[in-house]
Order: structure tokens, then C-alpha cells, then sequence
């Protein structure tokens, strides 16, 4: 709850590394608080990441693990003033948040409150978000190293703690240093309900179509002008909708979506995200794509169009296949914590996808989060005490 009340909202538009200074306080927070427990090499670099070391304590060599969060929080939504509150022995009703009173947290909206009934429960107060997204992360990892240095009869290898900035905006292993960090396998905190082992990620290429047409004076353009803006909208007209379109799509199913087009009747550009769980499956959309602009460009002989691609990220379980001991251990901790692992897919990316193929293999695993990046953000208290809880015993399975 202190660490909500950091304003920690990352910025796309900055173009600077942290993209927001005020990250930095938390990150600075981190680290003193971290040496004060005793993990003296505990600090925050120029650029926002924490690392720390948590000493190995058994004679065994042990790989060294990894667990990670983000200090940042998401621009959907405001981070400053943040106010938690704590709802001690939630009873079951709708929580009518103080600030907004149409900001309604229910279990018509949310059935997974119901598994929290009799139990704590953190909300904001109706005007910003929680940023449970990724604080839940940094208090487990915070709570898991001071519960270590408490419990030395834990036997474990090395352990790294890392705190990233900018995970919002997709950069937040930018100006990360892995021959520092010097981990052998890692973990993100940044998952949803508590159970849940996250796998594996959508592949990603973003994909840009530049249309040249031909200007003229208007007023004298007959046979002449040709117009790009109107091409470029019969390109999105002739988009699949029903299909492949993040609107009609679910579970395993990939998309090809438009997320901006700007231009002039000279030039127009489009700009789309393309997604599936299969990598090889991008070339086919992106096949697709190119051969709607090729059916359009056509009737428009005069007009010509540029279409490049750009690799945004890959699949972690791509990665983790390779290293089946990352996923077997989390389902043993998970076990071992009384938990069923349940793997799910994730439609979108997470640090843990870049890392992996950065060559440090990272799965995502729960820390209880809901409704994230949005006011009615919450979270339970007993699904971070079971992070916690997972996490000792993750440590003691690499142990052994
Ligand atoms: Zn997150």
C-alpha cells in the first residue's frame, strides 16, 4: 500500500530511459529498503532497474534464479494520488469506490471476488488506478527477500531480485543489463489469479503500409489525382471482420488490427499489429494483408504502395521448450503450495517474452491481480501471501 502511493506512471511520448524521472523513486525506495534488511549490493542504476543478490546458503551449485517485476504502471488511466484501501473481511457486496461512485467493483463483474469473501481485499479509492499491475509484483519479491534473510534454514542457491521501469511502454528491458544481472533462469511477477502459470505469448510483427498516390489541384485533377487516403480506406474496408480481428477473436486465435493511419490525399500510411501464438503463422496474415493492398493498388495504376515489417516479439514458450525445468519447477512449487498450476497463454507480450529471447528463459507467474489498468483495479491479500509462499518453495525445488 506504501508503494501505490508512489506515482510511477510510465510515458510513451518521453523517448528518454527511465520515459518518466518519478519511477525512479520507487526504485530508489527499493533499494534502500532492500540494503536495510541486509542485501547490501541492493541498488537503483541511472536508467530505474534495481538489481539485488540474495547470497546462496548451500554448498550445492544451484542456478541462479530470477524474479522481476515492473515499477511502472499503465497510462490507461491515472497513477497519481493513488489512495488503497484496505477492505478487511470483504463481505460479498459491491464495493461503491469513495471518490467515484459509479466506479462499482461486484461479483456480477468480477466471479472471482467470490474466492475472496471472508478475506482482505486492496481497491483504489475511484479516481485512479490501483497499479496493482505490477506493486503486487514488487511486494511479493520485497516480502519474499525479507522473509529469506529471516529464515536461514531455507536453503537456496543464488538469488537475483529485479525491478524494471518502462514495462508498460514495451521497453522495459531496454537498458537492461544481463551480464549484471548474471541470472541463469528468472520469473515475472506479473500475473493474474492465483494458480496461474503463464507460458506462453502471442508472436508479434507490426506491419506498415505507405501509399503513394498522386496529387493534383483539385480543381483541375480529372484523370490525374489519385487519392491515398481513399485508397488506404478501401484497404481497411477490405479487412477481414469476423476473422482474425481482435474483436471476433479469443483463446488461441491470432489477429491482424489496424492501431493508426494518418496521412494526406498525397500519402497515407497504416500501421498494424499482427498476432498469433504461432510464429509462422505472421507471415501467412502478413501474406494476407499484402495481397488486399496489391487487389486495391490495382484499379490505381498510377499509385504504388510500400509494405514493411518490422519483429516485435516472439513466443516465450518457444524459449522455455528448451528448458522444460523452468515450467517444472514452477508446477511443483505451485503444487507444493497447495496450488494446481493451470498454464495459460497470454494474447499479448510480457518482459518475460523479450528476456527469453535475450537468453534468459522467463515464464510469468500469478501474484492475484484483477481488473488491471483500469479504477476498479483490485487485488486479494491472501493471493500475495501465497506468491510468497510459492516462491520459497520454487527456490527450495532448484535447490534440490
Ligand atoms: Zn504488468
Amino acid at each position: 500500500m506504501r508503494y501505490v502511493q508512489i506515482d510511477t506512471q510510465s510515458d510513451p511520448q518521453s523517448g528518454t530511459h527511465p520515459s518518466s524521472e518519478k519511477q525512479k523513486q520507487l526504485s530508489e525506495l527499493l533499494a534502500t529498503e532492500l540494503r536495510s534488511i541486509g542485501i547490501e549490493d541492493a541498488h537503483a542504476d541511472e536508467f530505474g532497474y534495481v538489481y539485488a543478490t540474495i547470497p546462496s546458503n548451500s554448498d550445492k551449485n544451484i542456478p541462479v534464479i530470477c524474479f522481476c517485476s515492473h515499477v511502472d504502471t499503465a497510462t490507461d488511466c491515472s497513477g497519481t494520488n493513488v489512495k488503497p484501501l484496505l477492505h478487511k473481511d470483504y463481505n460479498g457486496e459491491d464495493i461503491v469506490l469513495p471518490d467515484d461512485a459509479t466506479q462499482i467493483i461486484s461479483i456480477k463483474d468480477y466471479p472471482y471476488l467470490k474466492q475472496h469473501i471472508g478475506h482482505s481485499i486492496i481497491t483504489a479509492s475511484g479516481h485512479t488506478l490501483l497499479g496493482a499491475d505490477d506493486k503486487a509484483g514488487v511486494a511479493i519479491i520485497m516480502d519474499l527477500a525479507n522473509y529469506l534473510v529471516g529464515h536461514p534454514e531455507i536453503k537456496h542457491g543464488t538469488a537475483k531480485l529485479l525491478f524494471t521501469p518502462d514495462e508498460e511502454i514495451g521497453e522495459g528491458t531496454a537498458k537492461l543489463n544481463l551480464q549484471k544481472l548474471a541470472a541463469d533462469y528468472a520469473y515475472t511477477l506479473d500475473g493474474g489469479e492465483c494458480g496461474t502459470l503463464e507460458d506462453e505469448t502471442f508472436s508479434a510483427d507490426a506491419v506498415m503500409i505507405t501509399i503513394h498516390g498522386v496529387s493534383a489541384h483539385p480543381g483541375y485533377a480529372k484523370n490525374k489525382l489519385v487519392n491515398a487516403l481513399k485508397i488506404a480506406a478501401e484497404i481497411l474496408a477490405a479487412l477481414p471482420k469476423e476473422t482474425l480481428a481482435p474483436e471476433s477473436t479469443e483463446k488461441r486465435e491470432g489477429f491482424i488490427h489496424p492501431v493508426r493511419m494518418e496521412g494526406l490525399a498525397e500519402k497515407a500510411s497504416i500501421e498494424f499489429i499482427i498476432r498469433d501464438f504461432k510464429t509462422a503463422a505472421l507471415a501467412k496474415y502478413e501474406a494476407q494483408l499484402k495481397s488486399i493492398a496489391v487487389t486495391v493498388l490495382s484499379k490505381y495504376p498510377t499509385a504504388y504502395f510500400d509494405f514493411e515489417v518490422q519483429e516485435q516479439y516472439r513466443n516465450m514458450k518457444e524459449v522455455l521448450e528448451k528448458h522444460p525445468q523452468v515450467l517444472t519447477h514452477a508446477s511443483e512449487a505451485y503444487k507444493r503450495a497447495g496450488l494446481n498450476a493451470v498454464n495459460e497463454p497470454i494474447r499479448g507480450g510480457t518482459d518475460g517474452s523479450r528476456l527469453s529471447f535475450m537468453g534468459l528463459p522467463c515464464p510469468n507467474l500469478f501474484t492475484g491481480m484483477q481488473a488491471i489498468h483500469s479504477k476498479q483495479e483490485w487485488i486479494g491479500v491472501k493471493d500475495m501471501e501465497k506468491a510468497v509462499e510459492m516462491l520459497t518453495h520454487l527456490l527450495q525445488v532448484w535447490a534440490e
